[in-house]
């Protein structure tokens, strides 16, 4: 079997090609290391069966040889990251929206199954609690750079299962919530690897807002064992599925949990949203995925909690500081 994973040297995208490796796939990997990173792969490369390439989905003829020869298309490549779409939202409309297309496209030609990648973001700032596949999508004004991402997403959604409608191409669509683990960047904002940072090197741990928000972490090694179970149930097919954790933590309180699991003297520090991303900033207080439809059709449930992801990115972060 042959996999073609979109965005292969990201952080989800790498930890996917791992896994993928470990069950005896062929993995193929396209990416422009715009937010992935080499380092991401640098383990896999000695892997007989790996192979990857440094180029953009928007390089079709690129895109078009490695959908023709793989059986399957995981698309993860993105934007990614609230820092980055708010400093650069042409780049974050264009590469989610653009590059979904051409790779559901090229797959229509051969009729290869996609594994959409979306996220809970298309939410919004919906304040039901939990987030139900067919819940409305409650987005903010067109003002508010932040909700481009979450619509473009909700495009690529539309899209997809518009191919599954119109063409008979084989899609799943998953909707991924805040997943984390080693190897994670910090750079565009994801709050996790930023507190671990912070903590160890004893710099003040920067809570955004009032840090009443919350969210449900997952980790990564979670999340790529669900999108290869996904992919191999053939009633997936057409559906979109919320994977996440139901393990809800406010911010603040992440903040001191990773404090203690550091042992840090650092300070905990609010940040006003305004100074953290600029004026207009708008946050969701709650995100609470409903994982039973994924839990009912392939079993699904997060084998990491909270206390062991925080671990296990700690100490990650510190055999970087050796
Ligand atoms: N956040 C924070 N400090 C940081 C980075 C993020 O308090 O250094 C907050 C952010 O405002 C949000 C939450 O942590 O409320 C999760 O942010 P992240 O960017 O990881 O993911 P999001 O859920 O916003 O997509």
């Amino acid at each position: 079997m042959k996999v073609f994973i979109t965005g292969g040297a990201g952080f989800i995208g790498s930890h996917l090609a791992g896994y993928l490796l470990e069950q005896g796939k062929q993995v193929f990997v396209l990416d422009d290391l715009s937010t992935g990173a080499i380092e991401n792969i640098v383990h896999l490369k000695g892997n007989p069966a790996f192979h990857y390439q440094i180029d953009s989905i928007m390089n079709i003829p690129a895109a078009a040889e490695l959908v023709d020869r793989c059986d399957i298309v995981y698309h993860l490549a993105a934007a990614v990251g609230v820092r980055l779409i708010v400093e650069s939202p042409v780049r974050t409309i264009e590469t989610n929206i653009r590059g979904t297309e051409i790779i559901l496209d090229l797959a229509n030609k051969k009729k290869k199954k996609v594994i959409v990648t979306s996220t809970s973001e298309v939410y919004g700032k919906s304040s039901k609690v939990p987030f139900t596949e067919t819940d409305d999508l409650v987005l903010g004004s067109t003002d508010k750079g932040r909700w481009s991402y979450a619509c473009s997403k909700a495009i690529d959604e539309f899209l997809a299962l518009a191919y599954w409608r119109e063409k008979r191409l084989p899609v799943v669509v998953v909707r991924l919530f805040n997943t984390v683990g080693p190897r994670q960047t910090g750079q565009y904002g994801m709050v996790l690897p930023n507190f671990v940072r912070q903590a160890l090197s004893g710099e003040p741990i920067t809570v955004f807002g009032n840090g009443l928000q919350s969210r449900c972490f997952s980790h990564v090694a979670d999340i790529v064992r669900a999108l290869n179970d996904l992919s191999q149930q053939s009633q997936a097919v057409g559906q979109v599925f919320n994977i996440g954790s139901d393990e809800e933590v406010t911010i603040l309180q992440l903040a001191e949990r990773v404090k203690s699991a550091c042992r840090s003297s650092s300070e905990i520090k609010m940040i006003p949203y305004e100074k953290a991303y600029g004026s207009g900033f708008e946050d969701m207080q709650r995100r609470v995925p409903d994982i039973s439809k994924v839990r009912q059709l392939i079993g699904y449930r997060p084998t990491y909690n909270l206390d062991q992801i925080i671990a296990s990115v700690v100490e990650h972060e510190r055999s970087l500081l050796r």
